[in-house]
């Protein structure tokens, strides 16, 4: 097998929105339906096989600091992809996600792979921001849209094995 490549994942998005529990979902197949605020930054790592190729990711979660919009260059230096994850049941985490969208391109211009992604879709008689909406600005920011429930596990192993397929393609 060819040599393995790692990759550093972020996550980014109001809190609340499942940051946390998209991660857990996909390293440790686990749901809490409590919101228990990341102490510290820290990442989880899965191991993936993509065309014959081993593919480490290294998934970093926020300390909390979304509550004061302070996650800066130190937190997303160096990744190679990046979640911009809002709720669909709430309109605000998703107008916050753009301002994140423009942090990073100012950082990290177009080394870095821009996922936003719509959560909580089992939600979806509560929902406040359209799919139409959400693809029209996924679109205007040339990243794209993918649509997921932590809570059920849908659409999760689907956006990191698409994620990591997109980073190949950079390497
Ligand atoms: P974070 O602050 O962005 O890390 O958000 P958390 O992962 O802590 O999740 C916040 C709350 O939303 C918790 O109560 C979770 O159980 C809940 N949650 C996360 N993802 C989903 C989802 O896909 N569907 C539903 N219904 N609830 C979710
Ligand atoms: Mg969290």
């Amino acid at each position: 097998m060819s040599r393995s490549v790692t990759f550093k994942i972020v996550l980014l998005g109001e809190g609340c929105v499942g940051k946390t529990s998209i991660i857990s979902c996909y390293t440790e197949n686990s749901f809490n339906n409590k919101h228990v605020e990341t102490q510290q930054a820290s990442f989880k790592t899965k191991r993936l096989t993509l065309d014959g190729r081993r593919v480490d990711l290294a998934i970093w979660d926020t300390a909390g600091q979304e509550r004061f919009q302070a996650l800066g260059p130190l937190y997303y230096r160096d990744a190679n992809g990046a979640l911009l994850v809002f709720d669909i049941t709430d309109e605000d985490s998703f107008n916050r996600v753009k301002g994140w969208v423009k942090q990073l391109k100012r950082m990290l211009g177009d080394d870095v792979v821009l996922c936003i992604v719509a959560n909580k879709i089992d939600l979806e008689k509560d929902r406040h921001v359209s799919m139409q909406t959400a693809e029209e600005y996924a679109q205007s920011v040339d990243a794209k849209l993918y649509h997921t429930s932590a809570k059920l596990n849908q659409g999760i192993g689907e956006l990191f094995n698409d994620l990591a397929a997109r980073m190949l393609q950079k390497v």
